[in-house]
């Protein structure tokens, strides 16, 4: 007869009616069979042991998008994750909810904020010239590298995890700038260059860190990262080249084909802009930091002997693929 499975959970609890609303862990003990998932667990704690627990889900079959949830830390949709991946037998596993939104109660996150920044995105075609008088057939090559992004399901891991969010809300987060990307990339839109000029402010494409957490949480393999990565590309072809996103890719580009090397210091010099007088005076503390302690790389360029092989490879790059 195969051994009984008792799975420990440590699950994330609060009840914002009690008379001490205070966030807390309980522990629960479950009986689960070796080919249970995250949810399974979940859901057998909440029928047969603790009807309060408070959880969302819906298909259980990864497509609905609701049960995104911390497991360990991480966010991940609970209905995809097998419970032998994340939990051996005399562990326990920690459920918290989903990152970044405000708590409702136990696992159930209020979504609010990552619907208004989807909204803020204008997520819905907006065709300009003539109306078309019969269907529009985009050409394949252009719609084929739309498929991936268009297989987001709204689930909020890749917000739950991102770590800017985690200090500056303002940010529009990766999953609705993937939803832009879903629309600038669009030949049938005709707002590229609209969209992309208010996904240049501050808050948009170019205050991700590229920590690539949304890429390695998102269950559907929608690359947020990769696609706030190509929207900054076509922000510069557009013009947009006045931030201090643009002058660093800029300025880190220009270095390493000029000298073989990146130069720290004039990096930091043309990122905040070489004109701009009051952004430099406010470095020049951290500046003379560095020097102190000997951190300030000469701004002088530093070229290494095989320069002329890196400048060869950095041409290469330049040249249109065949
Ligand atoms: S890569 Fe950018 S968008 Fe993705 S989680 Fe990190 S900071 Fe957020
Ligand atoms: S990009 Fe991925 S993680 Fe983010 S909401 Fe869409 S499916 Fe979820």
């Amino acid at each position: 007869m195969p051994e009984t499975l008792i799975a420990n959970l440590k699950v994330q609890r609060y009840d914002p009616e009690s008379d001490n609303p205070e966030v807390y862990y309980q522990d629960y003990e479950v009986e689960v069979e070796d080919w249970f998932t995250v949810l399974d667990a979940l859901i057998k704690i909440r029928e047969e042991i603790d009807g309060t627990l408070s959880l969302r889900c819906a298909c259980r079959a990864s497509i609905c998008g609701s049960c995104a949830m911390r497991v360990n830390g991480e966010a991940k949709l609970v209905c995809k994750t097998r419970l032998d991946s994340v939990w051996s037998p005399g562990e326990s596993v920690t459920i918290d909810p989903p990152g970044n939104m405000p708590v409702i109660t136990d696992l159930v996150a209020d979504f609010k904020p990552f619907w208004d920044k989807v909204r803020q995105v204008d997520p819905y075609m907006q065709p300009t010239g003539p109306v078309p008088t019969a269907e529009y057939l985009a050409p394949n090559k252009d719609m084929v590298h739309l498929a991936g992004v268009m297989n987001c399901i709204m689930c909020g891991a890749c917000v739950s995890d991102c770590t800017v969010l985690e200090v500056d809300d303002r940010f529009i987060g990766p999953a609705a700038l993937a939803k832009a990307y879903r629309f600038v990339a669009d030949p049938r839109d005709g707002k590229k260059k609209e969209r992309l000029g208010v996904l240049n402010d501050d808050t948009g494409i170019w205050d991700c860190t590229r920590c690539m957490q949304c890429v390695e949480v998102c269950p559907k393999d929608v690359d947020p990262m990769g696609r706030i990565m190509v929207m900054r590309d076509m922000a510069m072809e557009e013009g947009f080249t006045n931030t201090s996103g643009a002058r660093h890719t800029e300025s880190f580009y220009n270095s390493v084909k000029r000298s073989g090397r990146l130069n720290e210091t004039r990096l930091a010099i043309e990122s905040m802009g070489v004109l701009n007088i009051p952004g430099q005076i406010s470095m020049a503390p951290v500046g003379v930091k560095a020097l102190i302690k000997g951190k300030l790389p000469n701004p002088l360029d530093h070229k290494i002997p095989s320069k002329a092989a890196v400048k060869k490879i950095v041409e290469h790059s330049e040249e249109p693929s065949k």
